[in-house]
């Protein structure tokens, strides 16, 4: 028996450059399905991300298809493997990444992303979207290289906000036609070509629901790998208008009492986050007067 990788508590560093010394090697395994998607983590029987010794993944049934260096892991070096798709081998079983929103550590859970977006970002950029030739691993950055016409190509992140728009004690929240049960949550949009964010922020609140924002602050970010989302989350204070919904994207909005909520996203993403947040600084503010 192996001792099993601590999901609660590590030190993990990102890095590009493969290591030369020969140091002990922990694997999260991905699934290579056909059309080159890599969306599957190998967990265990509980549904568990697995983060594997070298020994224990050499002794499953899986055949390798590529590797990935990722950063060192406490004392050793983490890299993803990716394999070729097949039955999870007996005691395991695949599963995407949301699978593990709620059941590991927000710093487990990026890790897991990590793997999924840098080995997704390999069998993106084999060859060249300019000139079509083969790509090859840049050395020291992380980059796969046109040999043709030396164009770079980055793993794809793209800066994406959310926002929750705030009028004293009450939050803006809608109920989108993306959500798959009926909850109602922050506003969020991709950042444009040629916009800074706070712009982003300020046109997303006006086309989605129709109304003003002033104020902006920001609070956190979290990177959401669905494909390469980097959430920059912000509160924005109300300025002006009445709701008008966009129906093409939300079905309805409202203001809520920060005390009066309906079903929200849950604390492990920003969207929840934020909610929680506000509502933490409108009881203080009411406890007090
Ligand atoms: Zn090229």
């Amino acid at each position: 028996m192996s001792l099993r990788f601590d999901l609660a508590s590590f030190e993990f560093n990102a890095s590009a450059i493969t290591p030369t010394a020969s140091r002990s090697r922990r694997f999260i395994i991905l699934a290579l399905n056909t059309n080159y998607t890599c969306e599957q983590l190998l967990c265990d029987s509980a549904g568990v991300v697995l983060v594997i010794s070298e020994a224990e993944v050499n002794a499953l049934p899986l055949t390798l298809a590529s590797e990935h260096f990722l950063g060192q892991l406490n004392d050793e070096d983490l890299w993803a493997r990716v394999v070729t798709v097949a039955d999870a081998p007996p005691g395991h079983q695949w599963f995407g990444l949301r699978s593990q929103l709620e059941l590991v550590s927000p710093e487990a859970f990026q890790l897991a992303g990590r793997a999924l977006q840098i080995a997704r970002w390999f069998y993106d950029h084999r060859f060249c979207g300019r000139c079509g030739q083969a790509t090859v691993q840049d050395t020291f950055d992380f980059a796969r290289v046109c040999q043709g016409c030396a164009l770079r190509f980055y793993p794809r992140i793209s800066p994406c906000m959310i926002v929750l728009v705030t009028r004293g004690d009450e939050i803006l929240l809608a109920h989108h036609h993306r959500a798959s049960r009926v909850m109602y949550t922050t506003l969020a949009g991709f950042v444009e070509a040629g916009e800074g964010v706070e712009d982003c922020i300020r046109r997303e609140v006006r086309e989605e629901v129709g109304v003003e924002v002033g104020r902006l602050h920001y609070f956190r970010s979290q990177p959401w790998p669905f494909p390469g989302q980097l959430m920059l989350g912000f509160f924005a204070e109300y300025e002006a208008g009445v709701i008008a919904i966009d129906p093409t994207e939300i079905i309805d909005a409202k203001w809520f009492r920060y005390d009066e909520l309906p079903q929200v996203p849950a604390t492990a993403t920003v969207a929840g986050q934020l909610i929680a947040h506000y509502v933490g600084l409108r009881r203080a503010i009411n406890h007090k007067q």
